[in-house]
């Protein structure tokens, strides 16, 4: 595709990243938050969200909310935790993981961390005795594609462990859902939560939820947030047709809708996870063959983002090989683990293997002549 709005770089971070042109475009319009024409724009948004992960569309809802993914999951975690009846499991292996327990904590809610680690796999047979022995666990909460890593959590899995024992399913797949095909209710997924600038590609400005209205109908009156009810918000937009409670982000909601478009466009999720899997496959290849090493094995690896090893040697410079990439037209990210030195690549956004080959040729650039050692 041919871009016309100049592109001094682009993102290959995972959120905000690189959007289209068009969806860029539509922001030039200004909307008003109550008119029709606006609000029938985000039922039909609501619905194609629905659409995306659902089959049976009866016993789902997506509701909207403000904010970055962090408010989003802090409105569920909020509305949906009762403080004296109920205590969720927090299943963690990275940072998103862990900041699911800090909300917890910062609400004042009975919560139990199963911390695996950030390079460890979840084990699901301590997953089954822990909702074996605390009966008190009313909730299980899991990131999907925990992008401190890149690493793919099995929610299959874990979703038939914790429907076993009768637990309600919080999933953060902020980072994976548009870009993975998630079968919402075949999971049994009790709230999905995602937002406007991951793998749908949007531009940040607000979040959503994808939840299971009988579960959603018991966060009534629930919220300890006026501002983060999911219930009250649900309840709006119902009854007012797609009026937000509060401001709604007007043209954030504008590009994500394009973006929606653009993503039928395409082909839907599978398609998405086609070109991104080709990004990722392709990088991961040319760095290994470029001398560099990925952190988690191809099995546990995700087509999203990638982390690999900074080089041994003690004059490699993150900060020299981020800005010299930057002025070649690339934005990579820092790494997040912090057991070790490494560095993140996003395969997400309007990014193709043509990008690709280009970072790939510019980091032989930035390493034949040892630019950033
Ligand atoms: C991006 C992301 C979030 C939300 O982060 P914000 O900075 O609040 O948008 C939450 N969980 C995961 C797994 C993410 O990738």
């Amino acid at each position: 595709m041919e871009n016309k709005i100049e592109r001094p770089y682009i993102l290959l971070t995972p959120g905000p990243l690189t959007t289209s042109d068009t969806v860029k475009e539509v922001m030039l319009k200004d909307w008003c938050t109550w008119d029709k024409e606006y609000n029938e724009l985000v039922q039909s948004m609501r619905d194609k969200i629905l659409n995306i992960g659902v089959k049976n569309k009866e016993e789902y809802t997506t509701i909207l909310m403000q904010g970055s993914g962090t408010f989003v999951v802090e409105s569920v975690i909020g509305s949906s935790i009762r403080r004296e009846q109920d205590k969720i499991l927090i299943i963690v292996n990275g940072v998103y993981g862990k900041r699911i327990v800090e909300i917890a904590n910062v609400l004042g809610l009975s919560s139990v961390e199963m911390n695996f680690g950030e390079t460890s796999e979840v084990n699901l047979e301590l997953l089954k005795k822990m909702l074996e022995t605390d009966k008190e666990i009313s909730h299980v909460a899991v990131v999907h594609c925990e992008t401190t890593t890149g690493r793919l959590n099995p929610i299959e899995k874990i979703s038939k462990i914790v429907k076993k024992y009768n637990k309600l399913f919080i999933v953060d797949a902020m980072s994976s859902f548009g870009g993975i095909d998630i079968r919402i209710d075949d999971l049994k997924i009790d709230f999905l939560i995602s937002s406007a600038n991951k793998c749908i590609q949007g531009v940040p400005g607000f979040g959503f939820v994808v939840a299971n209205k009988k579960s959603l109908e018991v966060c009534k009156g629930n919220a300890k947030s006026l501002s983060l009810d999911l219930y009250s918000q649900w309840d709006t937009m119902e009854k007012s047709g797609g009026k937000w409670r509060f401001t709604s982000p007007t043209h954030v909601v504008r590009a994500f809708y394009q973006a929606l478009l653009e993503l039928e466009a395409e082909g839907g999720v599978t398609a998405r996870e086609e070109r991104y899997t080709k990004n990722h496959d392709l990088l991961v290849n040319g760095m290994r063959g470029l001398g560099f090493k990925t952190l988690l094995q191809d099995s546990e690896m995700s087509p999203i983002i990638t982390t690999f090893y900074s080089p041994k040697s003690s004059e490699f410079s993150f900060e020299k090989f981020y800005k010299l990439l930057k002025e070649k037209g690339f934005v990579i990210y820092p790494g997040k683990v912090s057991e070790s030195d490494t560095f993140r690549i996003g395969n997400i956004g309007e990014i193709n293997s043509k990008d690709m080959e280009r970072l790939l040729k510019s980091i032989v650039e930035c390493l034949y002549w040892k630019l950033c050692l």
